[in-house]
């Protein structure tokens, strides 16, 4: 026997690998199996390349747990290690042997598969172990098995031992204060988190399965009896959808994969993108379009990130831009520094490269359908309206990019580019300052009223609606020139898109002080001004109207990026061209004159939903009196 120290600069960096090189205690197991799966490709590529003539076997990792000795052992038949091999690889923290051998096979096929980067992750056992075992027999001809053992002091001890089996064998002794890993739920948890897409099988006990009867024993109905049997738990697929050739997959596998992601999704995904770079960096994987519901929150982070199939994380908001998370999928990518902060990911060159790159991918492969199958393209966009209006508020390379598939739909149900549309508006929508005003409503329902008018006119009213849509409306009025977009029922459409000629007024400047004053002892002054406008004499007598930046301003503080509160103002424009007001004018008595200001009110109103409780009670009433 012999004893030695491991070989730390001091001895206080220990405990603090320990305990905290990780803040999740469980990955231990991630890289033990990670260091188990490593070995087992080590072994393959060696007899690939002949340096290993031996008998390869099945390459399978093993992880049993014994509740008994309170140990949990992940066991491989791959490299296994000698004892100078265990002075190297082991002894010397931070000396990572995967490093080695990636450099050492530089450029041969099957090398850079290979998962451990620092040379830390075995130290993680002792996260959760008083005592660490590692038993190993080197498939090099002639090495003697040897055990190491430590009890998670710099102290080591290392001794020969029996073993006839190639590979090794990771004993750990759980610790009082870590016994969960000796739950076997907790530890399939783990294994189906982690490990559920690793290139070599893993192993975990036995699970029951039902399968045909083995003897052919029929039920009443004749059919084969399905009969309980145990079988070997193998927790993980070891050729995952995105490690294939797009061209080997069909949709069927597509959305096969992408229920194996997450079992308890019923509806397929959209579409998807499949992900493939070797340059500048390497990266795979499968993005997903889901159908992106208003209540986008709940859709966010189901993006999984993996290193070599080892599974990462589910939090990607720091590799990949904000509204990319609202895809679902797999990235894979060795290149993405993975047990570094946060903050530090962040600012890492190779993250900024991925994080453009699928931004572009994702962007062309939107260009591409759009170009591809117009038609498909519209069916789909109400479910890919909110992702792009997303990406182009929140991405500028995005944006440039979506203008030309963005649609807009109008209330007729067609759909327009911002360049068809501007042209289709342009003649009649052009106002006296040369911009082309786009109407708009996002209850076409509710202004039924509003966007009719608009129509009679000739003009055309779309349909906007969704969570971002008023940061969307800003932002294209910022980046497109001359456009302005007016919801429906903001003003009167005179007003809205204002032309040269001008309708000569039938109410005289004392007219409109005459009624003026009437009409503020019946509404509540400080919700309503009172304006008067030379509308057409066909339009409403009265109109309400909520000014479009009142609106703009009410729904920025709903969203909370204005600070107090904006008073609800509404404007009610009396058409000086309507008969009903002049008609005002000539009434006798004070008395009827307020009745009919209030009666009329009260329509406008209730035209725009606005006429609730005791007043839509008392109209009815009155106008119940007027029949
Ligand atoms: P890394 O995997 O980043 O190299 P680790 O601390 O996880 O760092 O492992 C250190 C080294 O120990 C590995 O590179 C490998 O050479 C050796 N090693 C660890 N586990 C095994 C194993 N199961 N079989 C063979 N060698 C192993
Ligand atoms: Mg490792």
């Amino acid at each position: 026997m012999k004893t030695g120290q491991i070989n730390v600069q001091t001895e206080n960096i220990f405990p603090i690998i320990k305990k905290f090189l990780y803040s999740d205690h469980e990955i231990f197991l991630r890289e033990l199996v990670s260091n188990a799966v490593d070995a087992s490709q080590k072994v393959k590529f060696l007899s690939s390349n002949g340096e290993f003539k031996g008998e390869l076997g099945e390459l399978q990792v093993e992880v049993l747990l014994n509740k008994e000795e309170k140990t949990l052992t992940i066991r491989d038949r791959g490299v296994g290690m000698t004892e100078e091999e265990i002075e190297k690889y082991i002894n010397q923290i931070a000396f990572s042997g995967a490093e080695e051998f990636v450099e050492k096979y530089k450029g041969e096929e099957g090398a850079e598969q290979i998962i451990g980067h620092f040379g830390l992750g075995f130290y993680s056992g002792f996260m959760v172990s008083d005592r660490v075992q590692i038993q190993t027999l080197s498939h090099k001809e002639g090495a003697k098995p040897v055990q190491w053992e430590s009890d998670g002091t710099p102290e080591f001890t290392i001794q020969e031992i029996e073993k006839t089996d190639r590979g090794t064998d990771i004993i750990l002794h759980i610790a009082e204060d870590s016994i969960e890993f000796l739950e076997k739920d907790r530890v399939q948890g783990i294994l189906s988190k982690y490990c559920k897409f690793l290139p070599h099988p893993i192993v975990f006990g036995t699970k029951t399965d039902y399968q045909d009867d083995p003897n052919g024993e029929k039920d009443d109905d004749g059919k084969v009896k399905r009969v309980a049997v145990e079988v070997v738990n193998q927790v993980n697929n070891v050729s995952p959808a995105w490690t294939k050739a797009p061209a080997d997959l069909s949709k069927d596998d597509y959305d096969g994969f992408y229920r194996e992601l997450y079992p308890s999704t019923f509806e397929n995904p959209l579409f998807h993108i499949h992900l493939n770079v070797d340059y500048p960096f390497n990266l795979t994987g499968i993005l997903y379009f889901p159908k992106i519901s208003e209540n986008i929150e709940v859709q966010r982070n189901k993006i999984n990130l993996y290193s070599n199939q080892v599974f990462i994380t589910d939090s990607v908001e720091e590799i990949v831009p904000e509204f990319l998370t609202l895809l679902h999928g797999v990235i894979d990518s060795p290149d993405i520094p993975l047990n570094v902060s946060r903050s530090y990911l962040q600012s890492d060159s190779n993250v900024k490269k991925i994080s453009t790159h699928i931004t572009k991918k994702v962007a062309d492969k939107l260009g591409q359908m759009f170009k591809n199958d117009r038609k498909d393209f519209e069916d789909k966009w109400a479910d890919l309206n909110v992702f792009v209006q997303y990406g182009s508020l929140s991405d500028d390379k995005f944006a440039e990019k979506a203008k030309n598939f963005t649609l807009m739909k109008n209330t007729d149900g067609e759909h327009f580019t911002i360049e068809d549309y501007k042209e289709k508006i342009a003649t009649l929508q052009t106002n006296k300052d040369e911009k082309v005003v786009i109407l708009y409503s996002n209850e076409p329902e509710e202004q039924f009223g509003f966007v009719q008018k608009a129509k009679e006119r000739g003009y055309d009213v779309l349909h906007l609606a969704g969570p971002l849509v008023p940061h969307w409306i800003s932002k294209m009025e910022q980046s497109e020139e001359n456009i302005s977009f007016a919801r429906v029922d903001s003003d009167t459409l005179d007003n809205l898109i204002q032309k040269d000629e001008e309708i000569p007024s039938k109410l005289s400047k004392e007219d409109e002080d005459t009624l003026k004053p009437m009409f503020e002892e019946i509404v509540d002054k400080e919700k309503f001004s009172i304006q008067f406008e030379s509308m057409n004499s066909a339009d409403a007598p009265i109109i309400i109207t909520q000014p479009e930046f009142v609106r703009r301003m009410k729904e920025q503080q709903q969203m909370g990026g204005f600070m107090g509160a904006f008073p609800d103002m509404h404007n009610i424009v009396v058409n000086a061209n309507h008969e009903k007001i002049s008609d005002i004018l000539s009434t006798k008595t004070k008395k009827s004159q307020e009745r009919k200001i209030k009666q009329l009110t009260d329509i406008a109103m209730l035209a725009q939903g606005m006429l609730k409780g005791e007043a839509l009670s008392k109209f009815i009433e009155r106008s119940i009196d007027l029949v």
